[in-house]
């Protein structure tokens, strides 16, 4: 499937009062070296999760500055997803057994799939390890006259390579294939031999999830869903997923509110790739006990705007994650100007610095201690929550991002990377310090 339905989109100047003309020159300039380069984004949702938000804005951005990009997205049966469920589970370090049969409906789906590669894309960026066995259908003249970059979204554990014919064994080679692989933090870095990237995500300041919304919406919104805009608020925002840990911010709640009155907003839907969600709901539910101060909401896919408003009315905004690629919705509630309280996993500490813009936690009781010095002093967290925003507009904006791919890209076009060697183009806030023999940005 091609996206072709892209929203309305702001112009490119909206971006530039955000970040300032000396970024702005920058990503004009890159854009001006590929011009005329024809780039194709593929992954296996259209809606729902991380990849799908940051491609909602990535993508109409590369057009509006004159490089001619398109966004396919795979087409598969359940089957397929309840693997590459199990395959992301795996990359994230929690074991699980591959049946040949599961590595079948693996290639099965690949197969399905084979034409989404365009004929005249000149880089092609995979995304997540769905689609990844795609290029195993170019041809070598293909593979010669394409680039071809693997963007990793998971927290990827060490995998067990050494088997042949081992999941592990058959992503590596797939994986080495590419001319490029990019990883959201330097500790995913995969001891393989493929030249890689550190760029971490982003978010788009001008969403429809991100921008300024008015008062009244943002009441509308609380009224909507029964939440009392008098007592304070403390939100997540996750897909429904064992890893995000709802069970335990419901247990952290429950200590919270013992010692001061609140209510606990969890807001989730089900994204289409995820078959697991509907026993983590339930489970939630259960854990819930019907209390009416906890509200659990199963949004639609395009619930943004209700979800800006939801993060924007809260008074803290959690993230209790146990394992996490990088945590789109910290960075969400760091640009509403909000404190963050998060799992101490992934890319979160990328972008929380434990009680200067948010708290970094470990465990339930840590949690709830947290979020209750936060609500008992309010003060603190406006101090928090402006840093917080300073802090996202430097680091984490979609202008950032795509410089940061577009330099990925000249590279890997313009020859820069000839060989199979490694180049990590580090960004600045990720890595301070440089290491022999790799390349840094700028
Ligand atoms: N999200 C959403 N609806 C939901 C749950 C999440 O729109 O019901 C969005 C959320 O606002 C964020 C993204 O999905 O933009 C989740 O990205 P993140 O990196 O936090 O987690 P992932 O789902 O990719 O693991």
């Amino acid at each position: 499937m091609i996206v072709t339905d892209l929203p309305g989109y702001p112009s490119l100047r909206e971006y530039q009062r955000i970040v300032g003309t000396k970024q702005f020159s920058a990503i004009e300039e890159l854009a001006g070296r590929l011009s005329g380069v024809r780039l194709q984004e593929i992954n296996s949702t259209r809606y729902g999760g991380g990849v799908s938000e940051i491609l909602i804005s990535y993508v109409p951005f590369l057009n509006a500055l004159g490089l001619e990009t398109t966004w396919s997205v795979m087409e598969a049966e359940p089957a397929f997803f309840d693997v590459t469920k199990t395959l992301h589970n795996f990359l994230q370090g929690r074991g699980g057994g591959f049946s040949p049969a599961m590595i079948e409906t693996y290639w099965e789906a690949q197969r399905q799939n084979e034409g989404l590669i365009e004929d005249d894309s000149d880089v092609v960026t995979i995304h997540d390890p769905q689609p990844l066995g795609l290029v195993e259908f170019l041809t070598n003249r293909e593979l010669e006259r394409k680039r071809l970059l693997w963007r990793c979204h998971v927290q990827l554990e060490t995998v067990p390579t050494a088997t042949v014919g081992s999941i592990g064994n058959i992503l590596r080679r797939l994986v080495e294939k590419y001319h490029a692989g990019v990883f959201s933090s330097f500790q995913y870095l995969p001891l393989w031999n493929v030249p890689s990237f550190i760029i971490p995500p982003f978010i788009d300041p001008l969403s429809e999830k991100n921008r300024d919304l008015p008062l009244s919406e943002i009441d509308a919104t609380l009224a909507k869903y029964g939440i009392d805009p008098e007592k304070p608020i403390v939100t997540q925002v996750s897909r429904y997923d064992v890893f995000k840990d709802p069970v335990g911010v419901i247990q952290a709640f429950k200590k919270v509110r013992q010692k001061m009155p609140c209510q606990l907003v969890l807001v989730g839907g089900r994204a289409c790739d995820d078959p697991e969600c509907f026993i983590v709901l339930r489970e939630v539910r259960e854990t819930a006990e019907d209390d009416p101060e906890i509200h659990i909401l199963d949004l639609p896919p395009d619930s943004h705007r209700e979800i800006n408003a939801l993060q924007r009315a809260s008074d803290v905004i959690v993230q209790k994650s146990i394992k996490e690629g990088f945590g789109l919705t910290v960075t969400e509630g760091l640009w509403k100007e909000k404190p963050v309280v998060a799992g101490s996993v992934g890319g979160i500490p990328l972008q929380i610095r434990d009680g200067w813009n948010g708290y970094l936690v470990s465990t339930i009781r840590e949690t709830a201690d947290r979020i209750l010095h936060l609500l008992r002093n309010p003060e603190l967290a406006v101090e928090m929550g402006a840093r917080g925003k300073e802090f996202v507009r430097e680091y984490y904006l979609l202008t950032r991002g795509v410089q940061d791919h577009l330099t990925a890209v000249d590279q890997v076009v313009n020859g820069r990377i000839t060989a199979r060697d490694s180049v990590i183009c580090y960004h600045p806030q990720v890595v301070t310090t440089r290491m022999a023999g790799c390349a840094a940005r700028d």
